[in-house]
């Protein structure tokens, strides 16, 4: 993974920013070059500019066309002897033909047509110029200049000039320039790769500590505080760990209390099989030990059946809705619930609504959420409690209000009760799963549960139901019209 980001960063930051660097150094080089040696051009034309004016006026007092036109010649040829700037320029005459006639620096001969001459003859202007090796190896610049007056047998002014110290000058600049792009390209790898180590390391250690969370190792923690980004997924990380180690220690008191509950109505059963094996059918307690025996099996199996149901539920509640009076639904369930609650000494308070209250619902699913709630009311009241329900309808939406007058819920218990697997504190017996599934059940009926509780005063547990006819969110389930 490290190497993959280092990657990146090499073929795209670093090969981009060398791309312009090459791009800007060429740019650089080129406009310098020119730029110098248009200074060297101009120079060569001031030059030849000031020969040319002399040379305008040379001869004008004259009478005779021939002689003015010797007279620019013999002006043309002391002018090369007396040559004042030989250090800087060689100054030659050319005649028709492109022959050399004079040069300031006294060598003629060897010297061919040049270039320059050639082109000069072509040009509109009369100027040719060109850039060559000389015999010497020196590179030179070279401009021949046709002679715009008659000037014997002079047609040419070529003047030229060594490029040595500027194309010198010119490496220097270049060299300056390649250290100043190399500088800039160090600074960009040393602070790029400081910046990818800053990812790097970090990603290094949130990958070695998933890798243990991933092997099952639910205490490993990213230990080290990084800011910005990688901080909050360090902690986004460590929450993740968290969060699965609480469900794995919830998981595992699930199954512990599971077991334990589901070994309660075994010991029973096993203890009265043993028992009415050995008394005769007539015996007065094998009537009883039957009867204990068909009600303990019945509560295994509806112990089973909430589990199966609780397992089936968590890929998604399946829900056969049709439209129902939520009043019967409740009465329904009071009256399952009520010969558990005068069994156990508690009174129960319902007054049946005289309006039906219609709702779109799952018939079975629905009393299970009344059983699981009213279960615990029963559960958790103290003897001689009363367990009121009351149905209210308000605006769009239908309550269910279940009262106990138990020993309530702690305000921290409260905002887990309905997660799954989550036993309170006041837990008597049960999996953890009731309110998980009731919870569950009535969001997917487009309700809500609401929880409300004082220790020692009692627990409230409100649903709330879309009414059927009202306005208001369609149920996926509902049928067409
Ligand atoms: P269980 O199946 O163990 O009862 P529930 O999901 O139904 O699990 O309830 C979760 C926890 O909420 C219980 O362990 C208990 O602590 C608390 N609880 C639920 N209902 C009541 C109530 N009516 N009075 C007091 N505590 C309750």
């Amino acid at each position: 993974m490290s190497h993959g980001i280092t990657r990146k960063w090499i073929t795209t930051n670093l090969l981009l920013l060398v791309l312009l660097l090459a791009g800007a150094e060429i740019l650089f080089v080129s406009s310098q070059t020119q730029s110098y040696y248009n200074a060297v051009r101009q120079a060569i034309h001031n030059r030849y500019s000031s020969i040319a004016g002399q040379l305008q006026v040379t001869g004008n007092s004259e009478t005779e066309a021939t002689d003015t036109s010797q007279a620019r010649a013999l002006f043309l040829r002391s002018m090369v002897e007396q040559f004042d700037a030989k250090d800087r320029f060689e100054l030659m005459l050319l005649r028709s033909g492109g022959q050399v006639l004079a040069s300031s620096s006294g060598r003629i001969a060897g010297i061919s047509v040049p270039e320059d001459y050639r082109l000069a003859l072509e040009s509109d202007n009369g100027r040719g110029e060109s850039v060559y090796y000389s015999t010497a190896g020196e590179k030179v610049m070279a401009v021949t200049y046709l002679v715009p007056y008659a000037a014997g047998d002079i047609q040419a002014i070529r003047l030229v000039t060594s490029l040595t110290l500027v194309d010198a000058q010119l490496t220097r600049l270049f060299q300056v320039s390649v250290g100043v792009c190399a500088a800039i390209l160090l600074f960009s790898v040393i602070s790029g790769l400081f910046f990818v180590r800053g990812i790097v390391v970090p990603l290094g250690e949130v990958e070695a500590s998933t890798r243990r969370i991933a092997r099952g190792e639910l205490d490993a923690r990213i230990e080290q505080e990084y800011e910005g980004e990688i901080g909050r997924l360090c902690e986004s990380i460590n929450h993740m760990a968290e969060e699965l180690g609480r469900s794995e220690q919830m998981k595992n008191e699930f199954i512990s209390s599971v077991s334990h509950e589901l070994r309660t109505p075994l010991t029973s059963i096993k203890g009265w099989m043993e028992t009415l094996s050995r008394l005769p059918p007539d015996d007065p307690h094998y009537q009883k030990g039957m009867e204990i025996i068909t009600s303990e099996t019945q509560r295994l199996y509806d112990m089973v059946e909430e589990l199966l149901d609780f397992s089936r539920m968590q890929n998604g509640v399946k829900l056969q809705c049709e439209r129902l009076d939520l009043v019967a639904e409740v009465s329904d369930a009071a009256l399952m619930i009520e010969a558990r609650i005068a069994g156990q000494g508690l009174h129960l308070s319902y007054e049946e609504p005289e309006l039906p209250l219609p709702v779109w619902a799952d018939r079975n699913r629905l009393r299970q959420v009344f059983v699981n709630v009213l279960d615990n009311a029963v559960k958790y009241s103290p003897p001689d409690g009363t367990i009121f329900i009351d149905l209210l309808q308000d605006g769009e939406s239908a309550f269910v209000e279940i009262r106990d007058q138990g020993r309530g819920i702690t305000p921290e218990d409260l905002e887990n009760v309905k997660q799954k697997f989550f036993k309170g504190k006041n837990s008597v017996r049960g999996s953890g799963i009731g309110l998980a599934v009731v919870d569950e059940i009535v969001r997917a009926l487009d309700g809500e549960v609401n929880i409300a509780s004082t220790v020692g005063v009692g627990t409230t547990v409100t649903i709330r139901l879309p009414m059927l006819g009202a306005a208001g969110p369609v149920p996926q389930s509902r049928p067409p019209g």
